[in-house]
Protein backbone atom coordinates (compact mmCIF):
# COMPACT_ATOMS: atom_id res chain seq x y z
CA UNK A 1 0.00 0.00 0.00
CA UNK A 2 2.90 2.60 1.18
CA UNK A 3 4.92 1.14 -2.17
CA UNK A 4 2.22 2.25 -3.85
CA UNK A 5 1.47 5.56 -2.36
CA UNK A 6 5.31 6.41 -3.28
CA UNK A 7 5.18 5.65 -6.71
CA UNK A 8 2.01 7.73 -7.09
CA UNK A 9 3.44 10.37 -5.48
CA UNK A 10 6.82 10.42 -7.72
CA UNK A 11 4.59 10.26 -10.64
CA UNK A 12 2.70 13.17 -9.92
CA UNK A 13 5.78 15.25 -8.46
CA UNK A 14 7.64 14.19 -11.96
CA UNK A 15 4.25 15.66 -13.75
CA UNK A 16 4.51 18.68 -11.63
CA UNK A 17 8.15 19.41 -12.92
CA UNK A 18 9.87 19.15 -9.62
CA UNK A 19 12.16 15.89 -10.66
CA UNK A 20 13.17 18.61 -13.47
CA UNK A 21 13.83 21.19 -11.31
CA UNK A 22 15.95 18.77 -8.69
CA UNK A 23 17.75 18.29 -11.75
CA UNK A 24 18.89 21.93 -12.37
CA UNK A 25 19.29 22.36 -8.89
CA UNK A 26 21.76 19.63 -8.17
CA UNK A 27 23.27 19.75 -11.66
CA UNK A 28 26.91 20.23 -10.29
CA UNK A 29 26.50 17.61 -8.32
CA UNK A 30 28.08 13.89 -9.34
CA UNK A 31 26.28 10.77 -9.65
CA UNK A 32 27.52 7.55 -8.83
CA UNK A 33 25.31 4.55 -10.64
CA UNK A 34 25.85 0.93 -8.81
CA UNK A 35 25.08 -2.56 -10.47
CA UNK A 36 26.34 -6.10 -9.42
CA UNK A 37 24.88 -9.46 -11.67
CA UNK A 38 23.11 -9.00 -14.92
CA UNK A 39 20.42 -11.65 -15.26
CA UNK A 40 21.18 -14.59 -17.77
CA UNK A 41 18.25 -17.23 -15.60
CA UNK A 42 16.26 -16.21 -13.13
CA UNK A 43 18.84 -14.85 -10.71
CA UNK A 44 16.76 -11.37 -10.44
CA UNK A 45 13.82 -13.59 -8.64
CA UNK A 46 16.68 -15.08 -6.54
CA UNK A 47 18.29 -12.06 -5.08
CA UNK A 48 16.21 -8.99 -6.78
CA UNK A 49 18.32 -6.33 -5.00
CA UNK A 50 21.66 -8.24 -6.83
CA UNK A 51 20.85 -8.86 -10.22
CA UNK A 52 18.73 -6.36 -12.64
CA UNK A 53 17.43 -7.86 -16.63
CA UNK A 54 19.61 -7.23 -19.46
CA UNK A 55 16.44 -5.07 -21.12
CA UNK A 56 15.63 -3.31 -18.15
CA UNK A 57 19.58 -1.59 -18.16
CA UNK A 58 19.59 -1.29 -21.72
CA UNK A 59 16.74 0.66 -20.73
CA UNK A 60 18.36 2.73 -18.35
CA UNK A 61 21.51 3.70 -20.10
CA UNK A 62 19.19 4.27 -23.30
CA UNK A 63 17.51 7.11 -20.41
CA UNK A 64 21.10 8.39 -19.61
CA UNK A 65 21.81 9.01 -23.26
CA UNK A 66 18.66 10.60 -24.22
CA UNK A 67 18.49 12.74 -21.29
CA UNK A 68 22.03 14.11 -22.53
CA UNK A 69 23.53 12.64 -18.80
CA UNK A 70 27.32 13.03 -19.22
CA UNK A 71 29.14 9.43 -18.58
CA UNK A 72 32.57 9.96 -17.48
CA UNK A 73 35.17 7.98 -15.80
CA UNK A 74 35.47 7.31 -12.05
CA UNK A 75 39.50 8.73 -12.12
CA UNK A 76 37.95 11.64 -14.30
CA UNK A 77 35.07 12.27 -11.68
CA UNK A 78 38.17 11.87 -8.57
CA UNK A 79 40.24 14.42 -10.63
CA UNK A 80 37.28 17.14 -11.55
CA UNK A 81 36.18 16.79 -7.58
CA UNK A 82 39.68 18.09 -6.79
CA UNK A 83 39.71 20.76 -9.14
CA UNK A 84 35.83 21.61 -7.27
CA UNK A 85 34.79 21.49 -10.98
CA UNK A 86 32.82 18.70 -11.81
CA UNK A 87 31.13 18.78 -15.75
CA UNK A 88 27.07 19.04 -15.33
CA UNK A 89 25.31 16.17 -15.28
CA UNK A 90 28.01 14.09 -14.42
CA UNK A 91 27.25 10.10 -14.31
CA UNK A 92 29.53 7.40 -13.12
CA UNK A 93 28.96 4.13 -13.77
CA UNK A 94 30.01 1.32 -11.80
CA UNK A 95 29.62 -2.44 -11.39
CA UNK A 96 30.63 -4.71 -7.81
CA UNK A 97 32.00 -8.12 -8.11
CA UNK A 98 32.77 -8.87 -11.00
CA UNK A 99 29.71 -11.54 -12.39
CA UNK A 100 30.10 -13.20 -15.77
CA UNK A 101 27.09 -11.58 -16.86
CA UNK A 102 29.33 -8.75 -16.45
CA UNK A 103 30.82 -9.43 -19.83
CA UNK A 104 27.96 -11.58 -21.20
CA UNK A 105 25.12 -8.98 -20.66
CA UNK A 106 26.43 -5.39 -19.37
CA UNK A 107 29.49 -4.96 -21.89
CA UNK A 108 27.77 -5.31 -25.17
CA UNK A 109 25.32 -2.54 -24.03
CA UNK A 110 27.55 -0.62 -22.70
CA UNK A 111 29.87 -0.58 -25.74
CA UNK A 112 27.01 0.49 -27.94
CA UNK A 113 26.70 3.89 -26.18
CA UNK A 114 30.07 4.21 -25.78
CA UNK A 115 29.88 4.37 -21.93
CA UNK A 116 33.21 3.87 -19.96
CA UNK A 117 32.51 2.43 -16.63
CA UNK A 118 34.27 0.63 -13.65
CA UNK A 119 34.37 -3.04 -12.08
CA UNK A 120 35.28 -3.52 -8.60
CA UNK A 121 36.68 -7.17 -8.88
CA UNK A 122 36.87 -9.19 -5.91
CA UNK A 123 39.60 -11.63 -6.86
CA UNK A 124 39.21 -14.82 -4.82
CA UNK A 125 36.72 -15.99 -7.24
CA UNK A 126 38.14 -14.07 -10.06
CA UNK A 127 39.66 -16.43 -13.05
CA UNK A 128 38.09 -20.02 -10.80
CA UNK A 129 35.06 -19.97 -13.24
CA UNK A 130 32.93 -21.85 -10.33
CA UNK A 131 30.32 -20.88 -8.13
CA UNK A 132 30.26 -18.24 -5.47
CA UNK A 133 29.83 -20.65 -2.81
CA UNK A 134 27.34 -18.92 -0.48
CA UNK A 135 25.51 -17.95 -3.36
CA UNK A 136 25.55 -20.95 -5.14
CA UNK A 137 24.28 -22.85 -1.08
CA UNK A 138 21.47 -20.09 -1.21
CA UNK A 139 20.16 -20.42 -4.93
CA UNK A 140 20.07 -24.39 -4.02
CA UNK A 141 17.71 -23.80 -1.49
CA UNK A 142 15.91 -20.93 -3.16
CA UNK A 143 15.62 -23.49 -6.44
CA UNK A 144 14.70 -27.01 -4.86
CA UNK A 145 11.31 -28.18 -5.18
CA UNK A 146 12.06 -30.41 -2.20
CA UNK A 147 10.59 -30.34 1.12
CA UNK A 148 11.71 -31.92 4.25
CA UNK A 149 14.95 -33.36 2.53
CA UNK A 150 17.45 -35.13 5.26
CA UNK A 151 20.65 -32.81 5.11
CA UNK A 152 22.76 -35.49 8.20
CA UNK A 153 25.03 -36.56 5.19
CA UNK A 154 26.52 -33.61 4.55
CA UNK A 155 27.27 -34.30 8.33
CA UNK A 156 27.09 -30.13 8.90
CA UNK A 157 25.64 -29.40 12.94
CA UNK A 158 23.16 -27.38 13.35
CA UNK A 159 22.25 -28.49 9.53
CA UNK A 160 20.60 -31.47 9.66
CA UNK A 161 17.42 -30.84 7.36
CA UNK A 162 16.34 -28.52 4.90
CA UNK A 163 13.57 -27.01 7.38
CA UNK A 164 16.44 -25.76 9.95
CA UNK A 165 15.63 -21.98 9.95
CA UNK A 166 19.98 -21.82 9.86
CA UNK A 167 20.58 -24.55 7.83
CA UNK A 168 21.77 -22.16 4.89
CA UNK A 169 23.80 -20.21 7.61
CA UNK A 170 25.18 -22.88 8.90
CA UNK A 171 26.61 -24.78 5.54
CA UNK A 172 28.15 -21.31 4.15
CA UNK A 173 29.76 -21.00 7.14
CA UNK A 174 31.17 -24.42 7.44
CA UNK A 175 32.18 -23.95 3.90
CA UNK A 176 34.45 -20.39 4.54
CA UNK A 177 36.13 -22.72 6.74
CA UNK A 178 37.08 -25.35 4.44
CA UNK A 179 41.11 -24.73 3.06
CA UNK A 180 40.07 -25.32 -0.64
CA UNK A 181 37.65 -24.72 -3.09
CA UNK A 182 37.54 -28.34 -3.93
CA UNK A 183 35.95 -29.16 -0.74
CA UNK A 184 33.33 -26.20 -1.01
CA UNK A 185 32.45 -27.95 -4.78
CA UNK A 186 32.02 -31.38 -2.85
CA UNK A 187 29.38 -29.89 -0.67
CA UNK A 188 27.71 -28.09 -3.42
CA UNK A 189 27.54 -31.44 -5.76
CA UNK A 190 26.14 -32.94 -2.45
CA UNK A 191 23.51 -30.54 -1.43
CA UNK A 192 22.46 -30.49 -4.72
CA UNK A 193 21.85 -34.23 -5.56
CA UNK A 194 19.97 -34.15 -1.88
CA UNK A 195 18.02 -30.65 -3.14
CA UNK A 196 18.05 -31.83 -6.51
CA UNK A 197 19.64 -28.76 -7.94
CA UNK A 198 22.03 -30.14 -10.23
CA UNK A 199 25.87 -28.71 -9.47
CA UNK A 200 27.31 -28.97 -12.85
CA UNK A 201 24.37 -27.36 -14.53
CA UNK A 202 24.54 -24.72 -12.22
CA UNK A 203 28.12 -24.69 -12.84
CA UNK A 204 28.02 -24.66 -16.74
CA UNK A 205 24.91 -21.39 -16.82
CA UNK A 206 27.71 -19.22 -15.08
CA UNK A 207 25.27 -17.18 -13.90
CA UNK A 208 27.13 -17.17 -10.05
CA UNK A 209 30.73 -17.65 -11.37
CA UNK A 210 33.00 -14.22 -11.80
CA UNK A 211 35.00 -13.44 -15.26
CA UNK A 212 38.16 -14.82 -15.91
CA UNK A 213 40.91 -13.39 -17.20
CA UNK A 214 40.01 -13.13 -20.96
CA UNK A 215 37.03 -12.06 -20.22
CA UNK A 216 37.85 -9.03 -17.90
CA UNK A 217 40.92 -8.35 -20.84
CA UNK A 218 37.64 -7.83 -23.20
CA UNK A 219 35.93 -5.70 -20.64
CA UNK A 220 38.88 -3.39 -20.08
CA UNK A 221 39.08 -3.56 -24.43
CA UNK A 222 35.64 -2.17 -23.98
CA UNK A 223 36.20 0.84 -21.70
CA UNK A 224 35.51 -0.53 -18.49
CA UNK A 225 38.64 -0.27 -15.91
CA UNK A 226 38.88 -2.60 -13.59
CA UNK A 227 39.41 -1.01 -9.71
CA UNK A 228 39.32 -2.88 -5.78
CA UNK A 229 37.04 -4.50 -4.06
CA UNK A 230 39.13 -6.63 -1.65
CA UNK A 231 40.06 -10.52 -2.34
CA UNK A 232 37.30 -12.27 -0.22
CA UNK A 233 34.53 -9.80 -0.08
CA UNK A 234 35.33 -8.68 3.52
CA UNK A 235 36.49 -5.95 4.89
CA UNK A 236 37.08 -5.54 8.54
CA UNK A 237 38.00 -2.73 10.56
CA UNK A 238 40.98 -4.86 11.63
CA UNK A 239 44.50 -3.52 10.17
CA UNK A 240 45.99 -6.66 9.51
CA UNK A 241 43.25 -8.24 7.79
CA UNK A 242 41.55 -5.50 6.24
CA UNK A 243 45.68 -4.60 4.97
CA UNK A 244 45.83 -8.24 3.42
CA UNK A 245 42.60 -7.93 1.68
CA UNK A 246 43.75 -4.92 -0.21
CA UNK A 247 47.03 -6.33 -0.75
CA UNK A 248 46.04 -9.37 -1.94
CA UNK A 249 43.26 -8.11 -4.47
CA UNK A 250 46.22 -5.83 -5.91
CA UNK A 251 48.09 -8.63 -6.10
CA UNK A 252 46.15 -10.80 -8.24
CA UNK A 253 44.94 -8.41 -10.19
CA UNK A 254 47.39 -4.87 -10.75
CA UNK A 255 49.77 -7.42 -13.26
CA UNK A 256 46.87 -7.59 -15.65
CA UNK A 257 46.42 -3.98 -15.58
CA UNK A 258 48.03 -1.14 -17.50
CA UNK A 259 48.18 1.48 -14.35
CA UNK A 260 47.47 0.00 -10.77
CA UNK A 261 44.07 -0.12 -9.03
CA UNK A 262 43.54 2.95 -6.67
CA UNK A 263 39.80 3.13 -6.16
CA UNK A 264 38.17 1.11 -3.67
CA UNK A 265 34.27 -0.51 -3.17
CA UNK A 266 33.88 -1.29 0.48
CA UNK A 267 32.40 -5.13 0.28
CA UNK A 268 28.41 -4.48 1.11
CA UNK A 269 29.03 -1.35 1.61
CA UNK A 270 30.25 -1.77 5.15
CA UNK A 271 32.25 1.00 6.13
CA UNK A 272 33.72 3.09 8.66
CA UNK A 273 35.82 6.11 9.23
CA UNK A 274 38.47 3.25 11.12
CA UNK A 275 38.92 2.18 7.67
CA UNK A 276 40.31 5.34 6.33
CA UNK A 277 43.67 5.03 7.36
CA UNK A 278 43.96 2.02 6.15
CA UNK A 279 43.11 3.19 2.83
CA UNK A 280 45.47 6.34 2.89
CA UNK A 281 48.04 3.67 3.70
CA UNK A 282 47.01 1.34 0.55
CA UNK A 283 47.35 4.75 -1.74
CA UNK A 284 43.62 4.38 -2.13
CA UNK A 285 42.23 7.86 -4.21
CA UNK A 286 38.32 6.93 -3.40
CA UNK A 287 35.76 4.93 -1.87
CA UNK A 288 32.32 4.09 -2.59
CA UNK A 289 29.60 3.10 -0.01
CA UNK A 290 26.36 1.91 -0.95
CA UNK A 291 24.61 5.00 0.65
CA UNK A 292 22.16 6.82 -1.79
CA UNK A 293 23.96 10.43 -2.25
CA UNK A 294 24.31 12.98 -5.04
CA UNK A 295 28.54 13.71 -4.38
CA UNK A 296 29.58 17.36 -3.76
CA UNK A 297 33.51 18.70 -3.66
CA UNK A 298 33.06 18.37 0.40
CA UNK A 299 32.01 14.96 0.72
CA UNK A 300 35.33 12.67 1.92
CA UNK A 301 36.83 10.74 -0.77
CA UNK A 302 36.53 7.54 1.27
CA UNK A 303 32.86 7.52 1.72
CA UNK A 304 31.20 8.76 -1.72
CA UNK A 305 27.48 7.94 -1.85
CA UNK A 306 26.03 5.46 -4.52
CA UNK A 307 22.56 5.26 -6.33
CA UNK A 308 21.55 1.46 -6.34
CA UNK A 309 19.73 0.19 -9.05
CA UNK A 310 18.55 -3.75 -9.46
CA UNK A 311 15.49 -5.74 -10.25
CA UNK A 312 13.69 -3.86 -7.32
CA UNK A 313 14.03 -0.60 -8.89
CA UNK A 314 11.39 1.02 -10.80
CA UNK A 315 12.12 3.83 -13.81
CA UNK A 316 10.58 6.24 -11.86
CA UNK A 317 12.05 5.45 -8.65
CA UNK A 318 15.19 5.34 -10.72
CA UNK A 319 14.72 8.69 -12.54
CA UNK A 320 13.67 10.03 -8.99
CA UNK A 321 17.17 9.13 -7.94
CA UNK A 322 18.85 10.38 -10.99
CA UNK A 323 17.52 13.67 -10.84
CA UNK A 324 18.41 14.19 -7.40
CA UNK A 325 14.04 14.42 -6.28
CA UNK A 326 15.17 12.09 -3.51
CA UNK A 327 18.29 13.67 -2.40
CA UNK A 328 16.21 16.54 -2.48
CA UNK A 329 13.45 14.63 -0.42
CA UNK A 330 16.58 13.82 1.88
CA UNK A 331 17.80 17.33 2.27
CA UNK A 332 13.94 18.32 3.54
CA UNK A 333 13.56 15.29 5.74
CA UNK A 334 16.72 16.23 7.94
CA UNK A 335 15.84 19.57 8.07
ZN1 LIG B 1 30.39 -6.57 -3.58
Amino acid sequence: MFYKFKIYFLHLCKYLGFFWISRMLFKSKLRILCYHGFTMKDEDEFVPGLFIQPEIFHKRMQYLADKKYNIITLQKAYDYKEQRNFPDDAVVLTIDDGFYSVFKEALPILKNLNFPATLYLTSYYFDKDCPLFNLATQYMFFKTQKTDIDLKSLAISGASSQNDPDAVQKIIDFGKKLATEEERIIILKKLGKLLDVDYDNLNKSRTLNLITLAEMKALMAGGIDIQLHTHRHRFPTEHKVATYEIEKNKQTINNHLPTPMTHFCYPSGDWSKDHWPILAEQDILTATTCEPKLIDYDMPNYSLGRILDSARVSQIEFEAELSGFNEFIRKIRKK
